[in-house]
């Protein structure tokens, strides 16, 4: 086990505590015990030339984005943005990051309720050398014209079309056309999960065609607006998905068909992936792909995980911020190979995921690192990040 003198002693001991009932019940046994305790997010030491960076959008991905880039020994937080005084705008104050506003006409309203305002989103541009654009879909898109007034490097996501951008972006794949963009988007966290995987294999094999079937959350822990409540939501009803789409956008050569339906969940996607390789695959291989990939993981049969809330369960019992998973979990029985056919079960962090490829977004954007493996392990190490 590593790290584990970082974890608060109470944490530590539930952990330590876990484990040994499970090995005790013999859920587990101790040979098995092959994850690695995951430590509290540290600030790192930083390095003299840091990459300014203002986050547009402080919900769920931005709020993760800022935690993210204040962890990097190469980057800081020039500032975050809020519509209107919320809890999360709290956290912002809490942690230092200076509060920037996207109407100046409600500085009142903030600075009434102890919420120190630094300026406007305007300011905010100013002061930075890029921008992540975590606002609502479809917001991010008008904020374009600010971007090319001010000549400042963006970032949008998945909720954003391609075009918006004209460059879509995965760490794994394209890091090295990213060198130097002033845009890019950051593709979904469905179609991040499936590029990781569909990327992999491709090395390894080549892919001839992808079928992938999404189980989609209904909306995320914090969305109390969103559903369903009760019912299995074909989202789209027609077939393919705009999944399969996006994937090309970042992996133009790959022949996929995606479906997509939407459950009555917030913790997590789950992916019945099927693939045809161009070449006989064994599941051993398959599974020494997984094991040495940054991020990707394995949901082992030893830990007795066989649905996403016990693997979320699994992520806040490893110390991670957020209880956030980053990597694919891919459950490590699911995975069969027959002849040239490959299949697998993968569930997705949707609020994580894309998290870690922002950053990597921002260094290969920002020209400071060539080396996409470099930036991946900067990244993870930051984080304390050792994929399951
Ligand atoms: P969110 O609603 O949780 O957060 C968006 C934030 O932007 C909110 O704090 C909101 O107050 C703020 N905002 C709204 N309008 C603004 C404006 N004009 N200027 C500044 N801030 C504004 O949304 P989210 O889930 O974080 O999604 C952000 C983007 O990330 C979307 O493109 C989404 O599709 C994408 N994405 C979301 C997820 C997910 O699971 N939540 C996963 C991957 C990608």
């Amino acid at each position: 086990m590593q790290g584990h003198e970082a974890l608060c002693p109470r944490l530590y001991l539930s952990l330590i505590t876990r484990m040994v009932v499970k090995i005790r019940a013999g859920q587990i046994h101790h040979s098995q015990v092959v994850h690695k305790t995951q430590p509290l997010i540290v600030p790192p030491p930083k390095t003299s030339h840091m990459i300014k960076v203002a986050i547009n959008g402080y919900g769920t991905i931005g709020k993760r984005v800022a935690d993210a880039v204040a962890a990097q020994p190469d980057m800081k937080v020039i500032g975050v943005s809020k519509t209107k005084p919320s809890h999360e705008a709290f956290i912002a104050k809490s942690r230092g990051y200076p509060l920037y506003i996207a109407d100046i006409s409600k500085k009142a309203a903030f600075e009434k309720a102890n919420l120190p305002v630094t300026g406007s989103v305007e300011d905010m541009l100013k002061a930075a050398d890029i921008v992540v654009d975590a606002t609502p879909g479809g917001v991010g898109e008008k904020n374009k014209p600010i971007y090319e007034k001010l000549g400042i490097k963006a970032i949008w996501q998945g909720g954003e079309e391609h075009e918006v951008a004209g460059f879509s972006f995965n760490s794994d794949c394209n890091y090295k056309d990213a060198i130097g963009k002033q845009f890019a988007r950051v593709v979904s966290c469905n179609t991040t999960g499936l590029c990781r995987i569909i990327n992999a294999m491709d090395k390894a094999y080549g892919v001839e065609k992808v079928r992938a079937v999404m189980v989609r959350r209904g909306g995320d822990p914090a969305d109390i607006k969103r559903g369903p409540i009760d019912a299995i939501v074909l989202n789209p009803v027609n077939i393919p998905s705009h999944h399969g789409p996006d994937v090309q956008s970042v992996l133009p050569h790959i022949n996929i068909v995606t479906l997509a339906m939407i459950v009555p969940v917030t913790m997590m996607h789950m992916h019945a992936v099927q693939m045809d390789l161009k070449r006989d695959a064994s599941r051993e291989k398959v599974i020494g792909i997984i094991e040495k990939h940054p991020r990707m993981g394995l949901v082992r049969k030893a830990t007795d995980i066989t649905s996403t809330s016990e693997l979320k369960e699994y992520a806040m019992d490893m110390g991670r911020s957020r209880s956030d998973l980053w990597e694919n979990g891919i459950f490590e029985e699911s995975i069969s190979c027959i002849g040239k056919e490959m299949y697998l079960f993968q569930a997705i962090h949707q609020e994580a995921d894309v998290v870690v490829e922002n950053i990597d977004c921002i260094r290969a954007m920002m020209g400071t690192e060539k080396d996409p493996a470099k930036s991946v392990a900067i990244t993870n190490k930051a984080l304390n990040f050792v994929a399951i």
